[in-house]
């Protein structure tokens, strides 16, 4: 397959060129597609597939560019992924214009906030602690929320990090009808149960 068969915005197929990328991996070729059509989505795969172009190009197909609205999440296990998947939400939405920000913990929020009240922001790669807080506080809103993507969730939510319960109270805050993908290395009981509370009918891909 091709990236242009996947019937992408003109301006993220020119962003998605631009930064490197000539044909899509494995995953990006049964993903893409499937994020795109609004299923929720469960991928298994390490990192070096090409996940988080993945999950970057089905979000930024799905964004509305004319609302400034926050309408997707991505969640991750660190401060250095959060910031490497803004990184790459900015590149390969390069030509669209998209409000985007790393939302971690350690850094002070206040320019972010700035820019967010004059900009609007539409697209939040956080950390979990940090993102739930900025719900908490109305910083960010969370009602028009459109897609969650959790990745590495393995990692999120391993009890080491004690991240869960946090991610449980951020999908309490999210509508109903808001797509879930979720991107894990292994899957686990942890993973299983997240499918069974908030995931509906999700299309499962193992690369
Ligand atoms: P990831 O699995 O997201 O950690 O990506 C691994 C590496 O593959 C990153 O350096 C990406 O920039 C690169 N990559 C992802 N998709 C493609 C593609 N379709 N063509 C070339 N490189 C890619």
């Amino acid at each position: 397959s091709s990236f242009e068969s996947m019937k992408l915005k003109d301006d993220l197929l020119r962003g998605i060129y631009s930064y490197g990328f000539e044909a899509p991996s494995a995953i990006q070729s049964r993903a893409i597609t499937q994020i795109i059509s609004g299923k929720d989505v469960i991928a298994q795969a390490q990192s070096g597939t090409g996940k988080t172009a993945t999950f970057t190009i089905g979000m930024l197909q799905a964004i509305d560019l004319k609302n400034k609205d926050l309408q997707a999440l991505i969640l991750s296990p660190t401060r250095e992924l959060a910031s490497q998947i803004h990184q790459v939400v900015s590149n390969l939405g390069d030509y669209m214009n998209v409000q985007s920000f790393a939302i971690t913990g350690g850094k002070t929020m206040k320019d972010d906030i700035k820019k967010i009240q004059r900009n609007g922001c539409q697209v939040v790669s956080g950390t979990p602690g940090r993102v739930l807080d900025m719900f908490k506080r109305q910083m960010l809103k969370s009602r028009n929320i459109k897609m969650l993507i959790l990745d590495e969730a393995d990692e999120l939510l391993s009890e080491t990090l004690g991240f869960k319960q946090q991610i449980y109270d951020i999908f309490t805050k999210l509508p109903p009808s808001c797509q879930v993908v979720v991107v894990s290395a292994t899957m686990n009981k942890d993973i299983l149960e997240i499918t069974k509370k908030f995931m509906n009918d999700p299309v499962k891909i193992l690369v």
